[in-house]
């Protein structure tokens, strides 16, 4: 798979804009020595920019009617993009291209 070039989309949700579901699926997962944080790196679907993505495990709501079981729970959580490429119309301050996305991962209990 070859990375595509970072688009400068401007800056906002945009349920129309174009998915790259091979971006997604190649995210990557690191957990944070206690457990209780989700580190999604990887990048964004939207915009192909660099994401680094924190999720604080203690926020996420667990799935109703999930599947648990052999010490793996799911978790759907949301990701936001955090790439620090230029996006028109970003506010001061702010990182990413303002996509974010629904995303499910297993883990460990
Ligand atoms: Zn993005
Ligand atoms: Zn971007």
């Amino acid at each position: 798979m070859s990375t595509p070039p970072h688009l400068s989309t401007t800056w906002g949700p945009n349920e129309s804009a174009a998915f790259n579901d091979d971006l997604e699926a190649s995210f990557m997962l690191a957990p944070s020595a206690k457990g209780k944080r989700l580190t999604f790196i990887g990048k964004c679907p939207y915009c192909a920019g660099p994401v680094n993505y924190t999720v604080d495990l203690e926020l996420v709501p667990s799935v109703p009617g999930a599947p648990v079981g052999q010490g793996v729970s799911e978790l759907v959580t949301v990701i936001e993009c955090t790439c620090t490429e230029p996006h028109p119309g970003r506010p001061p301050g702010t990182q990413g291209c303002g996509q974010r996305w629904t995303t499910v991962v297993e883990v460990a209990k």
